[in-house]
C-alpha cells in the first residue's frame, strides 16, 4: 500500500552536541522547539502551535542531523521521508502517501509512548514546488494533502506532529507553504566557517587514531568551502590512506591526500553535471 516505502525508525540517538558548528541554526531551532516542549505554557498564552520548520541551505551541511537531534531534544518519535518518494505518475498516490506518513508518525509516537512526533521531509521542493497553472494535477493533490495535514495537526490532542522540511532550493517552493501557520520558522543552514569546520573535524576524529603531527586547525584552514559531509569524507579517506600505508595512525600527509581527493571528486561532479 501507499506509504510502505517510508522508513519508520526509532529516533536514532543523536544530539545537538554531535553536530559541529552551526551554532546559530542550533540556537534558532532549539528556541522554536521549546514551543513543543513547553506546550502548556504556550497554550495558556494563546500562542498558536508551531507546525512547520523549514531548513534551507546547501547539501551536506547537517540538516538531517539537526532534524534527528530535534527529535531527541523534544522526546519525539522520528520519521523521515524524501520529497521524491511522493512524486508519482498516478493521481492520488502521492497524496495517499502523505496521509500515511502523518498517520505512521502518530502511530509511531503512540507505540513509543511519546506525545509528539517529528516528521522530516528532505527535498521538500519535490512536493511543494511552484505550481504552473494546474498542469500537474497529481502534483497539486500531493501538495494540497500536505497543506491539509499541516492545518490538521492541531486537531489531535494525543500526539502533536511537527514537520521539519529541508530544501536546497527555497526559491522553488510554492508560496502556499510559506504562509503563516505552515512553515512558521525558516532556518538557514550554511556551509561551516573555519571554527565550525574544526569542530566537525574533531567530531569525526573521535573514533580515529590521529597522529601527533596532525593539526586539525590547519586542516580546517585548508578546507575552505567544504560542507560537513565533505569533512566527514576527508577524515574517512585519510583513514583509508593510513590503512593502505599500514600505518597505525592518521598522519598529516594522509590528511593532505584526503583533502585533495575530496576536492578532486567535487570538481569532477561539477564537470559531469554541467
Ligand atoms: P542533504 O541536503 O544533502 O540531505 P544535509 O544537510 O541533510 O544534506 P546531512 O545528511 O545532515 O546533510 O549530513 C550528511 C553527513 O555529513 C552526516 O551524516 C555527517 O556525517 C556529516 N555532517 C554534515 N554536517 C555535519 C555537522 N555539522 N557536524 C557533523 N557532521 C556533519
Amino acid at each position: 500500500t501507499a506509504g510502505k516505502k517510508t522508513a519508520a525508525r526509532k529516533p536514532d540517538y543523536l544530539t545537538f552536541e554531535d553536530i559541529g558548528g552551526q551554532d546559530q541554526p542550533k540556537r534558532e531551532l532549539t528556541e522554536a522547539l521549546d514551543f513543543l516542549v513547553y506546550r502548556d505554557k504556550i497554550q495558556k498564552l494563546g500562542i498558536r502551535p508551531l507546525k512547520g520548520i523549514l531548513l534551507t541551505g546547501p547539501p551536506g551541511t547537517g540538516k538531517t542531523l539537526l532534524a534527528k537531534a530535534a527529535a531527541q531534544y523534544t522526546h519525539s518519535a522520528f520519521i523521515a521521508a524524501s520529497g521524491s518518494e511522493f512524486v508519482e505518475m498516478y493521481v492520488g498516490v502521492g497524496a495517499g502517501r502523505i496521509r500515511d506518513l502523518f498517520k505512521d508518525a502518530r502511530q509511531q509516537a503512540l507505540k513509543l509512548k511519546r506525545d509528539s512526533a517529528i516528521i522530516f521531509i528532505d527535498e521538500i521542493d519535490g512536493i511543494g514546488g511552484k505550481r504552473d497553472g494546474g498542469m500537474h494535477r497529481e502534483y497539486d493533490q500531493t501538495l494540497n494533502q500536505l497543506l491539509t495535514e499541516m492545518d490538521g495537526v492541531q486537531g489531535d490532542e494525543n500526539v502533536r506532529v511537527l514537520l521539519i522540511a529541508a530544501t536546497n532550493r527555497k526559491e522553488l517552493l510554492d508560496p502556499a507553504l510559506l504562509r503563516p501557520g505552515r512553515f512558521d520558522r525558516q532556518i538557514q543552514v550554511d556551509l561551516p566557517d573555519k571554527s565550525g569546520r574544526e569542530h566537525i573535524l574533531r567530531l569525526h576524529a573521535r573514533n580515529k587514531p590521529i597522529g601527533e603531527d596532525v593539526s586539525l586547525v590547519k586542516v580546517a584552514e585548508e578546507t575552505f568551502g567544504f560542507s560537513g559531509a565533505q569533512l566527514e569524507s576527508v577524515m574517512n579517506e585519510a583513514a583509508i590512506y593510513a590503512m593502505r600505508d599500514e600505518a597505525e595512525t592518521l598522519s598529516s600527509s594522509h590528511l593532505t591526500q584526503a583533502i585533495d581527493k575530496v576536492m578532486m571528486g567535487e570538481r569532477m561532479d561539477r564537470e559531469t553535471n554541467s
